[in-house]
C-alpha cells in the first residue's frame, strides 16, 4: 500500500509540474516578446504613416490639392488623430513607450516648395506636426523645392527633416560606393544646415534591398521608410517601414481606411476619385 501511495504522489507531482509548465508557457506567449529581428516588440497596435509628396493644384500623379489636403487634415483633427514624430514612433516600436490613442505620422517626400507654402500653414492651423524627407541637391537650387531658410523655419516649429539622399537616384541602380555617398553626403549637409544629423531616411523611388538597409544603418540612420503599403507595427522592420501613399490614383487607400476605422473614410478624405 505504501508503495502505491508513493507512486500516486509521484504522479500527482508530475501533473503539478506539467500544469505549471503549461501555465508558464501561456504567460510567456501573452507578454511582450522581442520580435525575430530583435529590434522592436510584437503585440503592438499598428500605426499609420501617411506619405504625401506634393500639395498643389498641378493635378500631378504625386499631388493632392491644398483643398483636399485641408479636408484630410480636418478629418484627422475632428476624429481625434494625434500627429507623432518619428522619435515617438521609434520609442514605441523599440521600448513599447506609449503613444496617443490615435497616433498618426505624416510624412512628405522630396521637399517640394508647396510643402512650405501650402501644406505647412494648414498643418499649423490644426496643430499638426510632420516629417519631410529632403533631397539635399534640390534644396536652394531648384525653385520647385524649399530653401534652407524655409526648412530651418519649419524645423523651429517642430517639423522633422530626414534624408531622401543627395540626388534622388534609385539606390538599387548605384554602386556600393555611390550609395554610401548618397547616404553620408546628404546626412552631413543636413547636419551642417540644420545643426543636427538627420536620424531618419526615406528610400528614393522606394527601392532598396537588405544590403542597402545595412548601409543605411551603418550611415547612422535610426530607421528608414519605404513606399510599401501598410501600417507600422510590432512586426515591422525598422529599415523598411511601411507607409500609406496619399496621392491620386491610389485605389488601395479604400481598403486601408476601411481597416483603420471600420468605415469608408477614404471617400471622406477625398482620396478615392475613380
Ligand atoms: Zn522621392
Amino acid at each position: 500500500m505504501l508503495i502505491i501511495r508513493k507512486q500516486q504522489i509521484y504522479i500527482l507531482l508530475g501533473i503539478i509540474v506539467m500544469l505549471l509548465f503549461v501555465a508558464g508557457s501561456r504567460i510567456g506567449t501573452s507578454s511582450v516578446v522581442a520580435s525575430p529581428n530583435g529590434s522592436n516588440l510584437i503585440n503592438l497596435k499598428d500605426v499609420p504613416v501617411l506619405n504625401y509628396h506634393k500639395v498643389d493644384m498641378l493635378n500631378h500623379a504625386l499631388s493632392v490639392s491644398p483643398q483636399e489636403f485641408e479636408e484630410q487634415m480636418e478629418y484627422l483633427y475632428k476624429n481625434d488623430y494625434k500627429t507623432i514624430t518619428p522619435d515617438q514612433l521609434m520609442a514605441y516600436l523599440k521600448y513599447g513607450k506609449e503613444l496617443p490613442d490615435k497616433p498618426i505620422l505624416i510624412t512628405f517626400d522630396d521637399g517640394y516648395l508647396d510643402n512650405y507654402t501650402n501644406a505647412y500653414p494648414i498643418m499649423k492651423k490644426y496643430g499638426f506636426t510632420g516629417t519631410i524627407f529632403i533631397v539635399t541637391n534640390q534644396v536652394g537650387h531648384d525653385p520647385g523645392f524649399m530653401t534652407w531658410d524655409q526648412i530651418r523655419e519649419m524645423q523651429q516649429t517642430g517639423i522633422v527633416f530626414g534624408s531622401h539622399t543627395v540626388n534622388h537616384k534609385s539606390l538599387t541602380s548605384l554602386t556600393k560606393e555611390q550609395i554610401m555617398d548618397e547616404l553620408i553626403q546628404s546626412r552631413d549637409e543636413i547636419a551642417r544646415q540644420l545643426g543636427k544629423k538627420p536620424k531618419y531616411f526615406a528610400y528614393p523611388t522606394g527601392t532598396y534591398n537588405s544590403e542597402i538597409e545595412d548601409m543605411v544603418r551603418s550611415a547612422g540612420y535610426k530607421a528608414a521608410f519605404t513606399i510599401h503599403y501598410g501600417e507600422v507595427g510590432g512586426g515591422s522592420n525598422l529599415y523598411a517601414l511601411e507607409r500609406i501613399p496619399i496621392f491620386k490614383g491610389q485605389r488601395t487607400f479604400r481598403s486601408f481606411f476601411i481597416r483603420l476605422n471600420g468605415a469608408p473614410i477614404f471617400e471622406e478624405l477625398g482620396i478615392v476619385k475613380n
